[in-house]
């Protein structure tokens, strides 16, 4: 296998990354009423709306609209002026983007029998609508798009699998990771965990992101991203020494107390101020985490759980 053709995400268990983050999803992502349906034109809304506004008042606007045009139809029907006054009143940015809309409602209705064309490529013909949007709507609406590569993805496709800090190599990984026929669930889960749990000033522990086995950010500690140029300012040294935990339990499958100190910090000494008491401390929040399993006899064996 040459350089060019190995695997941009290294020997990771593909399968075991996907699983992490499918269930951290079903179990914590934030509800939108526009995840709740299929429907192709209220998804194009959503997505419009969403461009330059923030999700939380995007609902009460997506929701007005829908009642006022609830189909594609109606909103080809309706008058141009009035789609433009909607958009102003409600704030949401641009009104070239009401226009756009407007337009690919008839683009809709006369071009393609009322019906959504059903991948991206053709939903890129309609007014306005860019390749994001075109993919967010072919694996939401219709669970046929490809993997979705947005700065969020970027971002914690570099800080978690090390993947460099380009283009193709971001959009081969993210690829990869998309499990087939699987675009509705996994695009909106990786949007999410960039977006919400590896933000620029990412929340490892605090949000329980699924993916912390594998990641090297929280392993080295190391949290800057193509679009984090310095280390974020956030309690980094303890998040370094419990990712060095994850790590060191990672390459042995059980260790006693004062096997893994020494490999967390050089200076541990059973005893010491960085000794068994200072461990045990990060130990039970990676336990309340669910990532790792203490067994309390003299030698205090420690073992990483699975995700
Ligand atoms: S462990 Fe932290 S840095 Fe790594 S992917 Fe999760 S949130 Fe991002």
């Amino acid at each position: 296998m040459t350089a060019s053709q190995e695997s941009p995400l290294g020997d990771v268990d593909v399968e075991a990354v996907r699983e992490g983050l499918r269930s951290w999803y079903r179990e914590h992502h934030r509800e939108f009423p526009w995840r709740e349906t299929t429907d192709s034109y209220e998804i194009l809304v959503s997505e419009v709306m969403s461009q330059q506004t923030q999700l939380g008042r995007v609902r009460e606007a997506w929701e007005a609209f829908l009642d006022r045009w609830p189909t594609v139809s109606d909103l080809a029907a309706a008058d141009r002026a009035e789609v433009v006054a909607f958009w102003t009143e409600h704030s949401l940015g641009y009104n070239n983007r009401a226009k756009y809309l407007h337009e690919a409602a008839h683009q809709v209705r006369d071009e393609y029998d009322g019906e959504f064309p059903r991948n991206p490529d053709e939903l890129e013909q309609l007014m306005g609508v860019g390749p994001y949007t075109a993919n967010a709507v072919a694996s939401f609406a219709f669970n046929n798009g490809d993997a979705v590569v947005d700065t969020n993805v970027k971002r914690v496709l570099y800080r978690a699998f090390d993947v460099a800090d380009d283009d193709t190599e971001f959009e081969r990984a993210a690829t990869e990771l998309l499990p087939e026929g699987e675009s509705r669930l996994w695009n909106n889960a990786i949007m999410e965990l960039g977006g919400v749990v590896c933000g620029k000033t990412p929340q490892c522990d605090k949000e329980g992101c699924p993916w912390r086995e594998w990641c090297r950010a929280y392993q080295t500690g190391d949290f800057t991203a193509p679009d984090v140029p310095t280390q974020p300012d956030f309690e980094g040294s303890r998040r370094q020494f419990r990712g060095r935990i994850v790590r060191a339990l990672g390459e042995h499958d059980e260790l006693e107390l004062d096997e893994l100190g020494p490999r967390i910090r050089v200076d541990y000494t059973p005893d010491g101020e960085y000794g068994r008491e200072w461990l045990r401390g990060l130990l039970s929040d990676l336990a309340d985490d669910g990532l790792v399993e203490l067994e309390e006899d003299d030698g205090t064996v420690v073992t990483l759980l699975g995700q």
